[in-house]
């Protein structure tokens, strides 16, 4: 490798935590950082536009992975859609930001992530919002990522938020990223600028550094394989313009590819259940069998009202929202169900939902799924498509939390403040069987995570400084090391992680 373009850090993937982390590393000038990326620069004028991004689902800045048929989910097969572009899933999003809940931050130190609780972790969210509605305790301003209380009035919904408190539950404008995330119904936050543009990794942490010569960004840059001396992380092999290429790490190599390519790179890399590798060809640098393993996403489904009268669609898919326990008893765990209301029918879906008539949609989300998947190599090519099986609802508690957040929702909408607003329930329907319309109606929420899970058990893949046992000057820094996804969208946490991977990797220097 002697004549390979030499860094100090090669990160591979550009998205909410390796652009994060390509950030914060090239402020030191001294350091020498390649960010390596397979998509495009964001350039597609969908991307910019907050209601545009559903049209680029299935386009080239989108890798729409498939899983295999869901058994759960009546033997579907669904389109995990993930960016593929400069500020990776970040510039395809739907921009609710959401830190998640400190229950879930305490699991994962008590899981073996040491040093991640809530206390551990709030500094870093709030060093990375500019948030509009000023600073507190919980809230930070002038970091590098503006974030808004639902910006779209069409969206913002008194009867919803007025129908949970007449239920009981705490609100309006209840702020689940303040101190208690859940139980209160309030606005949800948005990663959307005061031009009302999208945020991105890319527009937040890699456009306002063009300038730094210490940072080379490749974009169509492929990452086939992380090169290894012995059990050392020494660089990267990459595809670009269809030519075969190195670069040298001297220090690390960070691999900020998502939940469901992280794992692939590193078994591409030998690094992954030994005789799943072998049963590939591929030769065996460390036997880790939970690479790929803990497989975790967020699952949505739609209820959907009539309306007694007209409203103009709205910009954004949702704007409204309520975290809770659909479980009596279960105070200890972190929320399970998300639920997001949309008083109107958002534009940008409006072509694919086909609802002829006004309606209102609540959308619940299993924020909390008890079910496990797996990603696993499909072959050795590294253009190949990963092999994906999240198990969508293959264990019975999760059915279960949508049937009972479905009367949860039969109740809000029940409530007086709902009286003006819902005529009929439509879908599911009075009638209808809760159980088949969950496992067909329900789809995935592009939340993948835990593929790469720190801790210090045998199916640990990251040790809690994000390093992966076995090997030397290797990280895995995205949503792939969660050991359990949060209670809610996932953006924030992944920008976490990568802001605060960098104060590992220098603190150790
Ligand atoms: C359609 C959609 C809607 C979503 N809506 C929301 C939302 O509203 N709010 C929210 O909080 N979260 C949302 N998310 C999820 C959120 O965007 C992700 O959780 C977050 O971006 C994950 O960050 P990451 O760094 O782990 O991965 P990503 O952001 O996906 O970044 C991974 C990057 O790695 C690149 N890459 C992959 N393989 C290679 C390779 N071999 N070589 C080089 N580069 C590679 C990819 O192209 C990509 O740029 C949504 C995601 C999608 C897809």
């Amino acid at each position: 490798m002697s004549n390979e373009p030499t860094f100090d850090y090669i990160v591979v993937g550009s998205g909410a935590s390796g652009a994060v982390v390509a950030n914060r590393l090239s402020a030191d000038p001294t350091l020498r950082v390649l960010l390596l990326e397979a998509g495009a620069p964001a350039t597609h004028p969908g991307i910019a536009d907050p209601g545009g991004f559903v049209s680029l689902w299935g386009s080239e800045v989108d890798w729409a992975l498939g899983t295999e048929p869901q058994p759960g989910m009546a033997e579907r097969s669904l389109v995990i859609n993930q960016g593929k572009v400069l500020g990776g899933s970040t510039s395809i999003n739907a921009m609710m930001y959401v830190r998640g809940n400190r229950q879930n931050y305490d699991m994962w130190d008590a899981l073996g992530a040491d040093g991640w609780s809530y206390a551990d972790v709030l500094p870093t969210f709030v060093a990375l919002e500019d948030y509009a509605g000023g600073a507190s305790a919980e809230h930070g301003v002038g970091g590098p990522i503006p974030v808004v209380d639902c910006p779209d009035p069409v969206m913002r919904s008194e009867a919803f938020m007025l129908g949970a408190s007449q239920l009981g539950f705490d609100g309006p404008n209840w702020d689940s990223n303040g101190g208690r995330q859940e139980n209160g119904a309030g606005l949800l936050q948005f990663h959307i600028d005061p031009q009302g543009r999208r945020v991105s990794a890319a527009t937040a942490f890699l456009d306002p550094i063009t300038d730094r010569s210490n940072l080379t960004v490749e974009t169509g840059a492929h990452a086939t394989r992380v090169l290894l001396e012995g059990r050392r992380a020494v660089g990267v092999a990459y595809l670009q313009g269809g030519e075969a290429k190195q670069a040298r790490a001297e220090r690390e190599v960070i691999v900020s590819a998502g939940a469901l390519q992280s794992p692939k790179l590193l078994m591409l890399s030998g690094i992954g259940p030994a005789a799943h590798l072998q049963a590939h060809g591929i030769d065996v640098v460390a036997d880790l069998p939970g690479v790929g393993q803990n497989l975790q996403d967020h699952v949505q489904l739609p209820v959907v009202f009539k309306r007694k009268t007209d409203a103009p669609m709205t910009t954004l898919l949702t704007g409204n929202v309520l975290f809770l326990r659909t479980r009596d008893g279960a105070d200890a765990e972190p929320p399970d169900m998300q639920l997001n209301f949309t008083p109107s029918i958002p534009a940008p879906l409006a072509p694919m939902l086909d609802i002829p008539f006004a309606a209102c949609i609540f959308l619940p989300i299993l924020v909390q799924p008890a079910s496990r998947g797996h990603v696993r190599l499909r072959s050795a090519d590294p253009l190949a498509a990963p092999l994906i099986d999240p198990n969508y609802l293959g264990q019975p508690a999760d059915v279960q939390a949508f049937v009972r957040v479905i009367e949860t929702i039969r109740a809000i909408a029940r409530t007086p403040a709902f009286s003006d607003l819902n005529e009929v329930e439509i879908l599911p329907g009075a009638d209808a069987d809760l159980e088949a319309f969950v496992r067909s109606q329900s789809s995935t929420l592009w939340h993948p995570a835990g593929t790469a899970k720190m801790g210090r058990d045998p199916m640990a893949v990251v040790d809690p400084q994000l390093r992966v046992h076995g090997v030397e000057s290797l990280r895995v820094v995205d949503a792939s090391v969660m050991p359990t996804v949060t209670s809610g969208n996932t953006v924030a946490p992944a920008f976490m992680i990568g802001w605060r991977a960098v104060d590992m990797i220098v603190g150790q220097r």
